[in-house]
């Protein structure tokens, strides 16, 4: 702890001095799991990147002590060692407490729990003129839900005390296939949220065309009693999780042309999934936009290639790549939660105008970006349903079209049909749109109150990613394939890929 502390300091002393310069600093912590470009640079950022520390895990109050830079594989690790896990752990391994509790983060245990931000319950935070505080629902509780979600422009979050429980040896999965539409998947899902703790601890969803799909759900289990089949899907040559289940859900719709008088319910696929390999299964591959690389350099897409590719697979490379070639923006990758009322018109104007599959879906308890920038009036009960349920839908492909219109296209529809984005993704709102979206007097209320005007605000952060576009490779090396050459060549290489040395 007294370490800790030394870091702290060193880091108040720093934001100090960029509030006596006027420095409008941003964070930077070696890695990201935001696809929109960065504009961070040497002198105008923060680094956060040693703290990266597990303090400590109480197994008595079920709360681990954790520094912001600390990724969660590496937080599962440490919890695990005594037998415990955090209730919210982002799909991907190397996304941090700090970015997940400031930057939306949720998964397949999100039905339950909400998103990670709700398994925090305190923070120390370094205030903008460099004093600290502690946010907690008792302390300071304004500024606790103002920091989930609003990226880091209130302060900066130094150590967290986060929720565990305990953990099992792995998940029992059970796949069952959707052969008719979003309204079957949405029906599949809903019925599993209502199930108990015990009996249903995960829920989420592929569709892999309009009609057909798979839902997954998982419960905590110790022992193989059933002597189910055990699936990886860490190890090289394992399968990539959605093609994984894509087979079984080809299998099962076979099986149900050719027997069709057979319930579909008795023929639910089901296997056990070592715990840390169910949490982290969408690693390799990024879901599936680990296979647009493939078709991007015209490279056979089978189980030889993935095992001979599998170092540049994984997301932490990806994310390396995907920021050096800057070809996020030729990608449509987003996030977006739907009132479950609203499901279908979205996934069929989706269908219609764009076409792309697979698409991931993620059920998720509550509605809201984070306490920090809360949608105007937007907190239907009745039009989420009574558990104010929300749908994750994440589509992420090539995009069909100009690139911002196609994106601003998907906004509007948002819009219209009472969604809202997650603003890790590229967005395109006009200053007065994003405002009209989100409450500005609250926000701006909470930078006065903490002195956090100095720091840049959530829209010139997340509002309008074009600000930023091109300003990754120009000329020739924008052109295929070299903008993907350089991406690979400089994961080899190594290093930071966020950071420019000048402003
Ligand atoms: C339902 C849902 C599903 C998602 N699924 C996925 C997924 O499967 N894969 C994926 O990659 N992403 C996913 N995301 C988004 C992802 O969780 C967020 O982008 C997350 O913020 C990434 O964490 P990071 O550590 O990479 O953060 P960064 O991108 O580094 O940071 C995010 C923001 O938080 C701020 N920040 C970071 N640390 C601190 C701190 N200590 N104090 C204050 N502010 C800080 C940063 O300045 C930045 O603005 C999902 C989001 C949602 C809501």
């Amino acid at each position: 702890m007294e370490d800790h502390k030394t870091r702290v300091e060193g880091l108040a002393v720093r934001v100090k001095q960029f509030h006596k310069d006027g420095i409008p600093f941003r964070l930077y912590h070696g890695s990201t799991n935001s696809t929109r470009p960065s504009v961070r640079s040497l002198t105008g950022s923060l680094d956060v990147s040693h703290m990266n520390h597990v303090i400590s895990i109480d197994e008595q109050s079920l709360t681990c002590l954790v520094e912001p830079n600390v990724p969660m594989d590496a937080l599962v690790d440490a919890a695990l060692e005594h037998g415990l896990i955090p209730p919210v752990i982002p799909e991907f391994p190397g996304i941090t407490v700090g970015g997940s509790f400031a930057g939306t983060a949720g998964e397949s245990s999100s039905f339950r729990h909400g998103l990670f931000d709700t398994t925090v319950d305190w923070c120390d935070v370094i205030l903008a003129d460099g004093r600290m505080t502690r946010a907690s629902k008792t302390e300071n509780p304004d500024l606790f839900e103002g920091m989930k979600g609003t990226f880091g422009t209130l302060g900066v979050g130094v150590l967290f005390e986060v929720k565990l429980l305990r953990a099992t040896k792995y998940v029992e999965l059970s796949y069952q296939s959707v052969s008719r539409s979003i309204t079957e998947a949405k029906a599949l899902i809903h019925d599993a949220c209502r199930r108990p703790a015990g009996e249903v601890d995960f829920v989420d969803g592929i569709m892999f065309s309009k009609q057909n799909g798979v839902v997954i759900t998982g419960k905590f289990i110790d022992s193989n009693e059933d002597g189910l089949p055990i699936t990886t899907f860490h190890k090289p040559w394992d399968d990539w999780h959605y093609l994984h289940a894509q087979n079984i859900m080809h299998r099962e719709l076979s099986r149900q042309k050719a027997f069709p008088e057979k319930p579909a319910t008795s023929s639910v696929h089901q296997e056990l999934v070592p715990l840390k390999s169910y949490l982290f299964r969408y690693d390799r591959g990024a879901f599936w936009t680990g296979s647009y690389a493939y078709d991007y350099f015209i490279t056979p897409f089978n189980r030889i290639t993935r095992y001979m590719l599998d170092p540049f697979m994984h997301t932490r490379v990806m994310y390396h790549a995907l920021h050096r070639s800057g070809m996020m923006e030729q990608f449509i990758i987003q996030d977006m939660a739907l009132p479950w009322l609203n499901i279908e018109k979205f996934y069929d104007w989706v269908d219609a105008e764009f076409r792309i599959y697979p698409q991931w879906l993620c059920p998720l308890n509550g509605y809201g970006a984070g306490g920090g920038l809360n949608p105007h009036g937007d907190r239907d009960e009745g039009l989420n349903g009574k558990e104010g349920m929300m749908l994750n839908i994440g589509v992420w492909g090539p995009c069909p079209g100009e690139p911002v219109a196609t994106n601003r296209a998907i906004e509007a529809k948002l819009r219209e049909l009472r969604g809202m984005k997650w603003l890790y993704a590229q967005t395109f709102y006009s200053e007065e749109e994003f405002w009209s979206i989100y409450d500005r007097k609250a926000y701006d209320g909470l930078r006065a109150k903490y002195n956090a005007t100095t720091l840049p605000n959530v829209y010139d952060k997340v509002g309008d990613s074009r600000k930023n576009r091109g300003k990754g490779l120009t000329g020739i090396w924008s052109v295929w394939p070299l903008a993907g050459i350089y991406g690979l060549l400089s994961c080899i290489k190594g290093g930071d890929y966020l950071r420019k040395a000048k402003d």
